[in-house]
């Protein structure tokens, strides 16, 4: 099959994978985003997982060496700021503002429609609406609308994300302004500090432009940590007093949250603590579980984040939407018609994703010792 007119809704990560891979197959994918402009960075880093080297290579994107930085060794520190074990291991991460750019880049303006929010979806004639009351059906509808989607939430009203109890603290700091000391003990590192009910990391990734040369990259972390009796609605209340449900942004910590666990990096190693507070956005998400029954109803495929959330220590989100799209293209490709191909998808990447969810689980249970 080739020719099929497309909607997807979401333009992240997601959204574009499926809007790539569709078009170079021949397909007429557009793509609806919500958000009115470019869409901007959490700031965070994620693992460049070969399948999303893959795809920017066979894609002619963009050579993944230019947007990619890598450890050779994953490290775990003992309290003190020794090094407890060293294993011997490449790992190649990005940052998620880099990757986002060259995918947009790669999919064309005309297609790529911002500021518009779909509303409602009809399964049995691929029709999506969307904010101004337009309705327009295709052959296929994909929602890559990421954890808190509306199309799911119509078609699975049952589904609802599980809090895992624990959160993640996240922060972006530019290696030039932290000190030498701190810049050496993480260089060529995938750096570990695990606690009693907490884990810290760290890697190198990209400047804000995609540099990948020393001195122009940033140092990211991610601060695994139970709530330790703490109100997670008062953590969860951003500046503008509203409480989030899954995350507070960059700049939108209270400040009494914010020193708070600043004080709590006191119990890190040194080098984590001086990350730490040489950070100057902080920002917070809540670690939750998410599995839908299916990811087809009719015409309508829900796909990445929307479907399956797997927690973070699976460092799969990124690359799973990426399979996900890359799986799609080729299930239609291979099928012939519509319907055999999005049984044969549905079946593939639903058990994928029900794996992958399961994995993370307890990944995330036995590292903050939740059992
Ligand atoms: C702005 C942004 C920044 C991010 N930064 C990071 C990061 O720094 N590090 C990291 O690890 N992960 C980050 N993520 C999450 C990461 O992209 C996902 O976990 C993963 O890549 C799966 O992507 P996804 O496309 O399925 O979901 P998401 O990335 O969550 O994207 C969903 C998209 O759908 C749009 N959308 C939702 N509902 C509708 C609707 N009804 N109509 C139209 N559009 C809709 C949203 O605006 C969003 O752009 C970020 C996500 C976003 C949206």
């Amino acid at each position: 099959m080739s020719g099929l007119d497309v909607l997807i809704s979401g333009g992240s990560m997601g959204g574009l994978f499926t809007g790539i891979s569709l078009a170079r197959s021949g397909h007429s994918p557009t793509i609806y985003e919500r958000s009115a402009g470019a869409l901007k960075s959490r700031g965070g880093g994620i693992v460049a997982q070969q399948n999303i080297r893959r795809f920017l290579s066979d894609h002619d994107i963009v050579d993944p060496d230019e947007i990619t930085t890598r450890s050779h060794e994953r490290r775990f520190l003992t309290e003190g700021g020794g090094v407890e074990r060293a294993v011997s291991e490449t790992m190649v991460f990005t940052s998620w503002d880099a990757l986002y750019r060259q995918l947009r880049n790669a999919f064309p303006d005309e297609q790529y429609r911002t500021g518009t929010t779909v509303t409602g979806v009809t399964p049995e004639t691929a029709t999506a609406t969307t904010d101004d009351g337009t309705e327009r059906s295709a052959d296929v509808v994909v929602a890559a609308e990421g954890g808190q989607s509306a199309t799911r939430a119509q078609l699975h009203p049952d589904v609802e994300p599980e809090f895992a109890s624990y959160v993640a603290w996240r922060g972006v700091v530019d290696e030039a302004t932290l000190p030498a000391v701190c810049v050496e003990a993480f260089d060529e590192m995938f750096t570990f500090y695990q606690g009693a009910d907490q884990l810290i990391l760290a890697y190198f990734i990209p400047g804000p432009d995609g540099e990948t040369e020393p001195g122009s990259r940033r140092l990211n972390w991610v601060w695994y940590d139970t709530l330790d009796g703490r109100d997670r609605g008062a953590i969860f209340t951003d500046t503008s007093d509203t409480e989030q449900r899954f995350s507070v942004s960059p700049g939108q910590l209270r400040e009494p949250v914010r020193h708070r666990q600043r004080d709590r990096a006191a119990k890190l190693p040194p080098v984590f603590e001086t990350l730490v507070s040489e950070t100057p956005d902080l920002f917070v998400q809540a670690i939750y579980d998410l599995t839908v029954p299916s990811m087809v109803t009719g015409r309508v495929c829900l796909l990445g984040d929307g479907a399956f959330v797997a927690r973070p220590h699976t460092a799969a989100g990124t690359a799973k939407a990426a399979g996900d799209a890359t799986a799609l293209a080729e299930a239609l490709a291979s099928h012939g018609s519509i319907n055999e191909a999005l049984a044969a998808w549905d079946q593939a990447r639903t058990e994928y994703g029900t794996t992958l969810v399961a994995r993370g689980k307890q990944m995330g249970d036995v590292r903050l010792n939740l059992d």
